[in-house]
């Protein structure tokens, strides 16, 4: 069931609505919001209430382990637990669902999420994933079985076993992150099977921002054939976004969600943020007041522009999907960075399968290297990497090729900077 929403107006009206009815639920039962949470009959009373940090969640979940005090409601009703991947270090954060609120996930996958690419019940939909506790793609999956489309869970399987898997079954639709789905490629050459003759039409990626990036998703087009599409979406959050027929970005479900930015790097006031512009996005969610959270900070860096899309969605659309974590951000000689620049040069050259970048503070200094694998372990391309790299940035910096199958390439998400103890 979605409500029909088409223009910003009609977005806050049915926000705030939302908003008041969850809040009383949450005033009357859920210990962690009591202290931090007040009536919001307006969007005032919305702009008096703090910002969320995930270090108050995992503060919260040590001190009342396992699952910490943001629960509305009693312990019985949860029916689902999903825990984040730790890839920023530090402990996993555990979050739990209702059947009401996992059927709020799933909805959004099969009326925003795979309707914005296209795919439809017709389709067949093989994930690449591991369906461990990380959420990961378990509510696509459950998403897409709710389209009424076939679900192919590709679990349990090594790289070659998932590739044979779509060579006999023939599925239309490949889901996985960005960085694996290049990987299924290169392994899959190696086979003498070329991905880009398989039966796959369309590829749906999430963890890591790579099928926004042009190059990436130029890259992952033509290693399958396929169009390639974007979904953002956090353990604790939800799924907040999609690729619409444009392309060139992803659309928040703002029906779902309340958008807002602030400065990077600096002390915010939560009484002044934006709806637009450049910053760092902070996310209510509006259907899962379960377990909510209310003006998250995710630590994501986005350009949100509230110009008219071509698909005609009334959403706010991030320009280039998420640009990276803020926490990524890394200076080369006075000069700030994100992974997700450095992705759009390496992936111009179709020899590079995997890289990292290496981060270092020596003596108050950052030093920066990048880590590059190569097909066939062929360094002859590092120095116009180099070149490349300095003509789009400005600054020198310094790379180096490392044997194939050494990086991490990762089914949940890659970890694009590395920073080592100087
Ligand atoms: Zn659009």
């Amino acid at each position: 069931m979605s409500t029909k929403v088409d223009s910003y107006d009609d977005i806050r009206a049915l926000q705030l609505e939302k908003l008041q009815s969850g809040t009383e639920e949450l005033l009357a039962s859920n210990r962690f919001y009591k202290p931090r949470m007040h009536d919001v009959s307006s969007w005032n009373d919305f702009y008096d209430l703090p910002f969320l940090t995930k270090a108050e969640l995992v503060e919260d979940q040590k001190e009342n382990a396992p699952f910490g005090t943001n629960l509305t409601y009693p312990l019985g009703d949860y029916v689902r637990l999903h825990q984040t991947s730790g890839s920023s270090g530090g402990r996993p954060l555990r979050w739990l669902d209702t059947a009401r609120s996992w059927v709020w996930w799933t909805g959004i996958w099969a009326n925003h999420v795979y309707k914005g690419a296209g795919i439809t019940s017709e389709d067949r939909i093989f994930f690449a994933f591991s369906f461990g506790p990380f959420v990961g793609f378990w509510s696509a999956y459950a998403g897409a079985e709710r389209l009424g489309a076939m679900v192919i869970p590709g679990g349990s399987m090594s790289s070659e076993q998932r590739v044979l898997a779509i060579r006999d079954l023939e599925p239309t639709v490949l889901c996985s992150t960005p960085t694996y789905a290049l990987r299924l490629a290169e392994v899959a050459k190696e086979m003498g099977i070329d991905l880009s003759e398989s039966s796959i039409k369309k590829t749906l990626h999430a963890g890591e921002p790579g099928a926004s990036i042009p190059a990436t998703k130029k890259a992952i087009e033509t290693a399958f054939g396929a169009q390639c599409y974007d979904h953002t979406g956090m353990t604790e959050v939800g799924p907040t976004g999609f690729t619409c027929s444009a392309g060139d970005g992803v659309h928040f479900v703002e029906s779902e969600f309340i958008l807002e930015v602030i400065p990077v790097g600096t002390d915010a006031d939560p009484k002044r943020t934006r709806s637009e512009g450049t910053g760092e996005l902070v996310i209510t969610n509006l259907g899962r007041f379960c377990s909510p959270l209310i003006r998250y900070r995710t630590g994501d860096l986005v350009e949100l522009s509230r110009e008219p899309c071509s698909c005609g969605s009334p959403f706010a659309k991030a320009v280039g999907g998420i640009r990276g974590r803020v926490d990524d951000m890394f200076t080369v000689r006075g000069i700030n960075l994100y992974p997700s620049q450095v992705e759009e040069v390496l992936r111009r050259y179709s020899e590079i399968v995997n890289f990292q970048i290496r981060h270092q503070k020596v003596r108050h200094m950052d030093e920066v290297s990048l880590m590059i694998e190569t097909r066939d372990g062929d360094d002859s391309i590092v120095e116009s990497v180099v070149l490349d790299l300095r003509h789009s940035f400005g600054v020198r910096i310094d790379c180096q090729c490392v044997p194939a199958g050494s990086l991490p390439a990762n089914e949940m998400k890659a970890k694009r900077v590395v920073h080592v103890q100087g």
